[in-house]
């Protein structure tokens, strides 16, 4: 976080090639939009929502169009007593952490990420040492430069004391998606452990809809989480969570005792912004493109610029922000290249940092300290001359290992 801050300030007076960043691309449509639709939000309710306190479930109104929407475009049947409105996914998913695993549980439990690598964001949120455990995945190799990670469900439904599961789908960093059947098989180890799924779709379906992920299913165990960060309002911090009484409910009383609840004016916007369609449109039109246009150009940048004689792989493009790169050399240290690329003033995210217990990997051996991250978000020129150093540091490495 220190070297996100560093980027960010002009103190160093340093021109950075940040390829690290989580913040979603900056759009002119999307931000016109959202600048429109904040507008009318202000004009017609500034005084209801802004200068009153409210609902900690959620702004009424914003209530009842998730449950519109979601009756609407999924079919599920829920009302309001399924939803909770939170400031940001990141904290919806830190209350159900804290609720349900840990000493704060019914049971002592832990936090389980069902298959690693998976978001940073998740590392931090046990309040316990050690209340976190990560399944690591199997590696499945796809031609000379593409792999995907598949599901270890035999160590999953094995592991004793899970209070709670959590992914993101599509993932950060790696862009891959759970399929429907994938899916289905998380809940039944769900039931198994009886405990709640909680799938993070910060990057999925409905919005912002980066990538061909699979819709989200609705079950009794499933907690699905919903944010409008990537869909362009990070700054506002506004996520929802739709699910079972049985979890909603006590995420609406943490909510009351911690922040009350989340910000209103930008609760009445996206309330606008789902009911009026703005949101699907611009979801249809501009940013689920502009993200598949990205990616195509940073795949193509890779392949010309990455030495050929290194074996290096992708993986599978899901959805999602990121290039997740794996460099599948002995001699390739995640941390090596950071520091290597820091020096030359680039910034990519190590890998290892996305798993959640390197030194007692049970099958991946060294390879979580052999992958990195790429955001797609910067402007194409940042990324394309962030390329190129890559290319030309990952050649001086391996001539000097
Ligand atoms: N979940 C994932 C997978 C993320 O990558 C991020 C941010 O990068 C978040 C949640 C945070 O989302 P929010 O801004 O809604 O708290």
């Amino acid at each position: 976080m220190d070297d996100i801050a560093t980027t960010i300030g002009s103190a160093t007076g340093k021109e950075w090639l940040n390829l690290g960043i989580g913040n979603p691309a900056s759009i002119p449509e999307v931000q016109d939009t959202w600048q429109r639709l904040t507008s009318g939000a202000l004009a017609a309710s500034f005084g209801d929502v802004s200068c009153r306190y409210g609902s900690s479930r959620g702004l009424p109104e914003l209530v009842d169009t998730i449950v519109d929407y979601f009756r609407g475009r999924y079919g599920w049947d829920v009302g309001p007593r399924n939803v909770v409105v939170g400031p940001g996914s990141q904290m919806l998913c830190f209350i159900a952490a804290a609720l349900f695993t840990g000493p704060g549980a019914s049971r002592d439990t832990r936090l389980v990420l069902p298959m690693t690598p998976d978001y940073t964001g998740y590392q931090g949120l046990s309040l316990t040492p050690g209340g976190i455990t990560g399944v690591e995945p199997h590696v499945r190799i796809q031609g000379a430069r593409s792999f995907r990670y598949l599901f270890d469900l035999a160590t999953l439904e094995g592991l004793t004391d899970v209070g709670l599961m959590l992914l993101s789908s599509p993932s950060n960093p790696a862009g891959r998606s759970a399929s429907r059947g994938e899916l289905q098989r998380l809940v039944s180890a769900a039931q198994g452990h009886d405990v709640p799924l909680v799938v993070d779709n910060a990057y999925g379906a409905p919005f912002p809809g980066i990538g061909p992920s699979a819709a989200p299913v609705w079950d009794e165990r499933v907690v699905n989480v919903f944010s409008v960060s990537k869909a362009g309002l990070p700054g506002e911090r506004l996520g929802f969570a739709v699910g079972d009484e049985q979890y909603i409910e006590p995420i609406v009383s943490f909510m009351a005792n911690s922040a009350l609840h989340a910000p209103q004016l930008v609760q009445s916007t996206l309330a606008h912004a789902l009911r009026s369609d703005a949101l699907d449109t611009l979801v249809e039109t501009v940013i689920g493109p502009f993200y598949a246009e990205r990616r195509k150009f940073v795949e193509s940048l890779l392949a010309e610029a990455l030495p050929q004689d290194i074996a290096w792989r992708l993986h599978a493009a899901e959805g999602g922000m990121f290039c997740w790169v794996w460099v599948d050399e002995e001699w390739f240290d995640d941390l090596r290249l950071y520091e290597t690329l820091k020096g030359r003033g680039v910034f990519v995210v190590p890998g290892r940092y996305f798993f959640t217990d390197i030194e007692h990997s049970r099958g991946l051996g060294r390879h979580p300290r052999q992958c990195f991250r790429i955001s797609m978000t910067p402007d194409p020129d940042t990324i394309a001359a962030g390329v190129e150093v890559i290319a030309a540091t990952l050649g001086d490495l391996c001539v000097g290992r």
